[in-house]
This record gives structure tokens, C-alpha cells and sequence, in this order.
């Protein structure tokens, strides 16, 4: 089959159950879920074992495909009870189970053969030998690490034609090689690779040596010329430590004739590049973020669904699938190394949280009542008489003025305050999947976040 027939998937996390319905409604063909203790995001993971098999089985139900993720590291310590709960799992049925550790791997497919096994993003597959060995160890898939460009993703898939490759095209990067990343466990004990990271890339640092100058990265040495090593010792500091973190840990940073990495990564926006993704034989769409709400998984899916619908049928870009992901929280965007390295440009030196910049998260709607035309809605953000709501549903986006607000008690309000439930006349009749954001007055336009 040629690659530009390639029907890819659009696979989105899965942080829990509701978002796992969320991302199916708004267009996902399949979705991935941790495994309680043994997935990188041990912290976050909404999934207990119980609500996996309820997971899965609603999954297929609606007949899609769900993978889930193992993917740790594991210390001698843990991989015995890796394996007992890899065959609790494997009972259960998924389509695939996302792993890195090699010796994992190993003793899963020795224990199972029949496994399907998706290589973790965190193995870092770079090269096509690599691909080629874990194809001929029984791996299915390979998820590629994002630092590959689409020419080297296109010639591995030359040269190993007989696997398939899923690519990252959405959500948050690790300053670090795919997540091998030790900053966390270093300054708070809190390992990334055991699935508890604290985001310590993002943190806000001042210097602890505020001596000579760093490398300027504008102007760097030209072949030929010689570099001279930094004598100053530099060390990060967290500017304001936050409760329950270790204030005293600092974080030594240095230059090579290339630059100095200081981290924050912009968030990865590749919606523009699926035809020459799917050109260069990925076969799987992969969003990032099991940790985001509700609202970026229906409106992710959503935009992915329809721009992957579009590249099918031969349409063009529509540029509004890209505003409507700009319509999430997010640190801006970058295409990530998918077209070049992009160096400083990928870098957010502004604010290293995530944030709300067309729209706002206002509400999801629980209940309606057709005789009041009234939707019982849990309040995100406060909302007032007069603001302007959008209404999201998979299918459509009605826009409206609140008109009336009233509490459980049918009490008429003029605000509702985040958190609580309020009645709120709703434009169409909503059902389970239904969504409110609120327009932002824009103070970043969409062009300055641009790719
Ligand atoms: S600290 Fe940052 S780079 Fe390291 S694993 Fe966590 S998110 Fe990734």
C-alpha cells in the first residue's frame, strides 16, 4: 500500500474514564491509559485496575482501541510484580501495551507471545537498526521519538517497511531526550522515570552565580573558530520554592560550543505536517497529555478528527482546526524537530505554565430538562448575566448570550461561581458530551503563536 492511502489512526490519551469518553466522542480512533504504578504518569493516572476493565470494555463497545501504558524503567525491585500485573492486564484484553524496558519486553513476550507491544516513545528508537531489532524481537509498533525529522522517519520506513510507526503530533515536550530525564528526581526525588515527575523544567530559576557572562547562542562560534569552555560555575536555584519541594537544591547548567540548555519547551503542534507524516508511513497520530482536561481532549480529538477527515478525502488544510487548538491552554506551539532543530525557537522563556489564550473552560454540562429548556451545568470558570458562551458539542458549536441563571433551588442568579452547579438555558438539546468555553479578549493573537 502506498503511505499517502495510509488511513492513520488519531490516538488520544486516556487520563480517565471521562476523558476516555470525551476523546471517543470527539473523533478518536483510539486512545491509551496508564496502568496504576508501572505508567509514566504514576502521579496523575485517574485509572484504578477496576476502571481499566470497564475502560476497555466500553472501548471496544464503541469500537475503538485502547493500549495501555507499562512504561517504566523498572528496578529489580519492581519487575516481578511488572510481570504479575502485566498478566492481570493481558487478561483483560487490550489491543496493545505501550513498554520501554527491554528486559521487560523480553520476559512479556516470552511469558505471551501473542502481546501486542508498542515501543515507548522513552526507548528512543532513533535510527532504523533500532527499529529493526525490535521488530525482529516482536515488537509491533514503535513510537518515535520526537526528535526525528520526517525525512528520517520516511527512510526508516524504507528500509523497515513491516512495522508501524506512531508519531507524537500534539501536546507537551520534555526538554530532555523524550522524558530520560533526571532533573525531576534530582531536585525534588521525584523520578520522571518512575512515573512522578514534578514538571522541574518549567519551574521559574534564578541564578545562584551571577558571574561573567553565559554563551550568547545569536553568535556562535563559526567553523573553524575555537571555543572557549565557561570558567564560571553556574547553577540554577528555583526563584520561589514551592511548599513540599527541597529549597536548597540547585541545578548545575553548562555550555558546549553549541549553546547552554536551559529547558520550557513550547508545546508540540504538528497538525499542519499530517500529509507528509502520513507520506513518510506513520501510521498512528499520537496526542500528548493524560493530564489535561476535559475540554483540550474533546477539542484535540476534535481537531484532529476532522483535519485527519480532510487529508483522506484529498481536502486541504482548514486553517480553523488550528485555532481551535489554540483554543486550549498551551505554552505556544512548535513543529519540534519534525521540519528542522529548532533550537531557541522551541523554547518558551515566557511562562512555564500552560495557559488559556482565546478561550476559557467554562462549564460541562450534566443534565437538561426539556421542559425548562435548562441544562444543569458544573461551572468551571465564574459566569455572569450577559457573557458570551460557546456551546461545544462534537458535532457543532453554538454561540450565546446568558440570559438567566438559576440554582438548583430554581433561586434566579446573576453570577455562577466555579465549581457549583447552575441551570443555564441551553441553545440545542445537549446530551453528555456537551461543552461551555468563553471567548478571551485576545492579548497574544493567534499569528504570534504560530508554528
Ligand atoms: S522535568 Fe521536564 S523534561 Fe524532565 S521528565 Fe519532567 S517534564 Fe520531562
Amino acid at each position: 500500500m502506498s503511505h499517502s492511502t495510509l488511513r492513520p489512526e488519531l490516538l488520544m490519551p486516556a487520563g480517565n474514564f471521562q476523558k476516555l469518553k470525551f476523546a471517543i466522542a470527539y473523533g478518536a480512533d483510539a486512545v491509551y491509559a496508564g496502568v496504576p504504578v508501572f505508567s509514566l504518569r504514576a502521579r496523575e493516572n485517574g485509572f484504578k485496575r477496576d476502571a481499566i476493565r470497564a475502560a476497555i470494555e466500553y472501548t471496544h463497545k464503541q469500537g475503538k482501541q485502547i493500549y495501555l501504558t507499562m512504561n517504566i524503567y523498572a528496578h529489580n525491585r519492581k519487575v516481578d510484580k511488572f510481570m504479575e500485573m502485566f498478566h492481570e492486564m493481558a487478561d483483560m484484553q487490550p489491543d496493545g501495551f505501550i513498554m520501554t524496558d527491554p528486559g521487560l519486553i523480553q520476559l512479556s513476550l516470552q511469558a505471551r507471545p501473542e502481546t501486542v507491544i508498542h515501543l515507548s516513545t522513552q526507548a528512543n528508537a532513533t535510527n532504523w537498526a533500532t527499529v529493526k531489532f525490535w521488530r525482529d524481537l516482536g515488537v509491533r509498533r514503535i513510537i518515535l521519538p520526537r526528535e526525528l525529522t520526517i525525512e528520517e522517519i520516511a527512510d526508516t520506513r524504507s528500509r523497515v517497511p513491516d512495522i508501524e510507526l506512531e508519531s507524537f503530533v500534539h501536546g507537551a515536550i520534555c526538554i530532555s531526550y523524550s522524558g530520560r530525564c533526571l532533573i525531576s528526581n534530582y531536585l525534588n526525588l521525584r523520578d520522571a522515570n518512575q512515573g512522578t515527575c514534578t514538571n522541574s523544567c518549567r519551574w521559574q530559576y534564578q541564578l545562584a552565580v551571577e558571574q561573567g557572562s553565559l554563551l550568547d547562542t545569536e553568535n556562535l562560534p563559526e567553523n573553524g573558530e575555537v571555543y572557549k569552555p565557561l570558567q564560571e560555575n553556574y547553577r540554577l536555584k528555583e526563584a520561589n520554592p514551592h511548599e513540599g519541594r527541597y529549597a536548597d537544591a540547585e541545578y548545575e547548567i553548562d555550555e558546549d560550543e553549541h549553546g547552554t540548555y536551559i529547558m520550557n519547551s513550547k508545546d508540540l503542534c504538528a497538525i499542519e505536517l499530517l500529509s507528509e507524516l502520513r507520506a513518510a508511513g506513520v501510521c498512528s497520530f499520537k496526542v500528548e497529555g493524560r493530564n489535561k482536561s476535559l475540554y483540550y481532549a474533546a477539542i484535540t480529538a476534535r481537531a484532529y478528527r476532522r483535519a485527519i477527515d480532510d487529508l483522506i478525502a484529498g481536502r486541504s488544510f482548514d486553517s480553523n482546526n488550528f485555532k481551535e487548538l489554540a483554543s486550549t491552554s498551551n505554552r505556544t506551539f512548535t513543529s519540534g524537530f519534525l521540519k528542522r532543530n529548532p533550537r531557541h525557537t522551541a523554547i518558551n522563556y515566557d511562562d512555564g505554565d500552560s495557559l488559556p489564550t482565546t478561550h476559557r473552560f467554562a462549564g460541562i454540562v450534566i443534565d437538561y430538562n426539556p421542559s425548562t429548556g435548562r441544562a444543569t451545568v458544573i461551572v468551571k470558570n465564574r459566569l455572569q448575566l450577559g457573557d458570551t458562551v460557546e456551546w461545544i458539542h462534537p458535532h457543532q458549536n453554538v454561540t450565546i448570550t446568558i440570559d438567566a441563571i438559576s440554582k438548583s433551588n430554581g433561586e434566579s442568579v446573576t453570577e455562577a461561581h466555579g465549581g457549583l452547579e447552575y441551570q443555564i438555558p441551553s441553545p440545542f438539546e445537549p446530551d453528555e458530551y456537551t461543552l461551555l468555553r468563553q471567548p478571551l479578549a485576545m492579548n497574544t493573537t493567534i499569528a504570534e503563536r504560530t508554528l
